[in-house]
């Protein structure tokens, strides 16, 4: 067993993600046929202004990023409940794991408590002693997976428009509620997609560093 952290990159490439802004002025300009009005510098003022101030956000849904996500089968259950996207994920009933042991990511207010690190830990290490067990038994993966942890690590690449992602920001990543584990991927997609279109993601980004500077102030005042 051996505990990993969670992780998310881009898998879009970025050559092609640089074309999405005149793009998306492009489409967005056919609705009302100002396409005259198109130059090297018009895109960010469009995009910012029409799609994104006024919310004719349906153009968005032109423009699509796919990501991988290193997480556990917590964080992938609630990624797929997303409908309006494509999922690729490491199959369980594929892979075979007792040659190389199981990846287990651990929940920080576990990984911080050493007595319930040690009951953690020992749970976990006697399901992947059970799931081996049950495969030198003959049974096949698929069966003897129903004894991996929740916590048992999984790649999933996530395809989503670039209003889906919106949509899934504010449900993941700014939502206070969301579950840690999927609210810091989400947080940490958000800052790399704002990179790259800052335009189409900064009123989100905004509202996270502003709910960080926020939350580290209401910290200081209760220290
Ligand atoms: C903090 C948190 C806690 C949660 N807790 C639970 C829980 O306890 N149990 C549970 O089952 N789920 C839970 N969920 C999942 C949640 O209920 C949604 O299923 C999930 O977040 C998908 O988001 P969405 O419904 O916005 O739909 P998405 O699939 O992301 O679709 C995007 C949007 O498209 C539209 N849309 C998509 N499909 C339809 C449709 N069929 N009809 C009409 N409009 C549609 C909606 O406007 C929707 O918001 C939780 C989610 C969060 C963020």
């Amino acid at each position: 067993m051996e505990i990993i952290s969670p992780s998310v990159v881009i898998e879009t490439p970025r050559e092609h993600i640089a074309d999405y802004m005149r793009q998306l002025e492009k489409f967005g300009r056919t609705c009302h046929k100002s396409e005259d009005k198109i130059d090297d510098s018009s895109a960010d003022a469009f995009v910012d202004k029409y799609l994104i101030k006024l919310g004719h956000e349906s153009v968005l849904e032109h423009c699509s990023i796919s990501a991988r996500f290193i997480c556990d089968r917590s964080a992938s259950h609630q990624l797929v409940r997303h409908r309006i996207g494509s999922f690729s994920q490491e199959s369980q009933r594929a892979v075979d794991y007792s040659a190389n042991g199981i990846q287990v990511i651990c929940p920080p207010t576990i990984r911080e408590n050493p007595d319930a690190f040690a009951t953690w830990s020992h749970h976990v290490k006697q399901a992947e002693l059970t799931y081996n067990a049950l495969l030198a038994a003959g049974a096949p993966p698929e069966d003897a997976r129903s004894v991996l942890p929740n916590c048992t690590k999984t790649e999933i690449i996530a395809t989503f428009n670039l209003r889906q992602w919106r949509h899934i920001f504010e449900a993941r990543a700014l939502n206070p509620r969301a579950q840690w584990q999927i609210r810091e991927l989400m947080a940490d997609l958000l800052k790399q997609m704002h990179g790259l279109l800052p335009v189409v993601f900064a009123d989100l980004q905004q509202k996270i560093l502003y709910k960080l500077v926020f939350s580290n102030q209401g910290q200081q005042e209760e220290g």
